[in-house]
């Protein structure tokens, strides 16, 4: 299945394959103000259907995160994360038909990012061996 989703204007629209399962709650400087529900998935699940010349984008600290947003309404619905540059990070309160207040979320200790991100690594890893 497919989930769109976008910004609040509707300048910005994307599809992605698949649905959130579960959706990560950062307590860092800019997700505390920003209320991300990160749902974080491989680029080629991502689709951006239009608006990439509304997408404004903001930087800070390392630069590595490209926080996107629209310059019209200043929604950011999705963003390119430092955790995982090659994939897509898409905010699920931004997700069309999805009641972000029925998912299931996990917090991430981003006040302590180095931590909270290989914390993160070691249990993806230990969640995909095989079973003995
Ligand atoms: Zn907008």
């Amino acid at each position: 299945m497919v989930t769109r989703g976008g910004c609040h204007c509707g300048a910005v629209a994307f599809e992605v394959d698949g649905e959130p399962a579960e959706v990560e709650r950062c307590n860092c400087s800019i997700c505390t103000k920003k209320g991300y529900l990160h749902w974080i998935i491989e680029a080629a699940r991502f689709r951006l259907l239009r608006g990439s010349d509304k997408l404004a984008v903001y930087t800070f600290n390392t630069k590595a995160a490209k926080h996107y947003f629209c310059s019209a309404c200043g929604v950011a619905s999705f963003y390119i994360p430092r955790s995982d540059p090659d994939k897509v990070d898409v905010n699920a309160r931004c997700l069309d038909g999805i009641d972000p207040q029925k998912l299931h979320v996990v917090e991430l200790d981003g006040r302590n990012w180095e931590k909270a991100i290989e914390l993160r690594r070691k249990t993806a890893a230990a969640a995909v061996e095989p079973r003995k």
